[in-house]
């Protein structure tokens, strides 16, 4: 370790991203990115005049992309905050709702990142086993006083939790916050977004970099009371003020506004889903039930680290956790029709090799 660290430094753990590699030509289904471009509306609205305005800053209170976003929803705008990517709305989120005396929940196997964060931030966390079949039962969370994160779907398994059990955690301590991190809920999910006006405990974090294919606009946001959403500016104004960029902001703002794409594009992943699902059982797989844009499956004859070497080896990216309890599985994200058929006639054909 550099002896330029501080203590807290020391004490980080760093998120490792999913490769995104730039020397060969992978069919890419390893980060839950869309396979399809961004809206007609968002290449249009990236004009020149855009990119000439690039020598100002971007306007701090994001209002074009907020407008939007609330209008989608259903919302006002002091419903809503935007940020460099979701992730950077979770960091404000923890940052806001934990610290001394308040910790963070979340489950064992869920998003990576909660944890860096935890780090980041010096919090406590309650890491909460889910149960034998990887289902989420919120009566575990029930007495936990701190706050509460959930990815709904989860990742990386795609399991659902239901509204009505989100409601009931929200129900059962009002003084207590709870963030759904609903990052794949276009996908097929029930959202809590109708939630918001009766609960003011509430936080939905959304993210245009999987459904609405901004990945790398960095476009996240998250919807809440107004109370919980001027908890989180408190913070972004300690933080970058500036954080979500001109062009990422009129993309934003485009993608929204792209209804019919988004129905076209989201509709395609959910067939391309339910195809692949298919298949990979016909090869003997076992594949967990998934609302989300990849999905979650272990082979009965290949371990999941070996697969998704061999897969690697020949021009396919998942992704692999050598982790307890998921080490067999393999992480697929679901792509376009012709990037599945290739994904399952490699796996048929190293099936064949076992
Ligand atoms: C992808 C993802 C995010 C963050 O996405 P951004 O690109 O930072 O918006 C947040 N939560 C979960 C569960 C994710 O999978």
């Amino acid at each position: 370790m550099s002896k330029f660290l501080s203590k807290e430094a020391s004490r980080l753990a760093p998120y490792t991203p999913g490769e995104q590699p730039t020397d060969a030509q992978y069919i890419k289904l390893n980060t839950n990115e869309s396979p399809f471009p961004p809206a007609p509306k968002v290449v249009k609205a990236l004009s020149r005049a855009e990119v000439l305005k690039l020598n100002l800053y971007s306007d701090p209170t994001c209002g074009r992309l907020v407008e939007a976003i609330a209008k989608r929803y259903e919302l006002q705008s002091e419903n809503v905050i935007t940020g460099n990517g979701s992730d950077e709305i979770l960091a404000f989120a923890f940052r806001a709702f934990c610290g001394e005396g308040k910790g963070l929940a979340y489950a064992d196997i869920t998003y990576g990142f909660y944890k860096s964060q935890v780090a980041l931030f010096g919090l406590d966390a309650k890491v909460i086993p889910l149960r034998e079949d990887f289902t989420l039962n919120v009566d575990d969370y029930m007495d936990f006083p701190g706050t509460i994160v959930i990815a709904n779907p989860n990742a990386p398994t795609g399991m659902t939790v239901s509204r009505v059990d989100i409601q009931r955690l929200l129900e059962a301590d009002p003084d207590r916050v709870v963030i759904v991190d609903e990052a794949y809920v276009d996908f097929g999910a029930e959202s809590c977004v109708p939630l918001i006006y009766r609960y003011d405990n509430l936080l939905v974090v959304q993210t245009m970099s999987k459904s609405r294919s901004l990945a790398g606009g960095r476009v996240g946001f998250a919807l809440g009371s107004p109370e919980l959403i001027s908890a989180l500016n408190r913070v972004k104004y300690s933080f970058n003020p500036y954080n979500v960029g001109r062009l990422s902001i009129v993309a934003g703002a485009a993608a929204v506004e792209d209804e019919d794409y988004f129905q076209t594009c989201t509709a395609a992943i959910r067939n391309n889903r339910k195809w692949t699902v298919r298949e990979l059982e016909a090869l003997g797989f076992t594949v967990l039930p998934s609302q989300a844009n990849f999905i979650f499956a272990k082979s009965d004859k290949l371990p999941g680290g070996e697969l998704y070497q061999k897969l690697k080896e020949n021009g396919i990216l998942v992704r692999w956790f050598d982790a307890d309890r998921i080490r067999d599985y393999i992480r697929i994200t679901i792509g376009s029709l012709e990037q599945m058929a290739a994904l399952v006639d490699e796996i048929a054909r190293l099936l064949e090799e076992v």
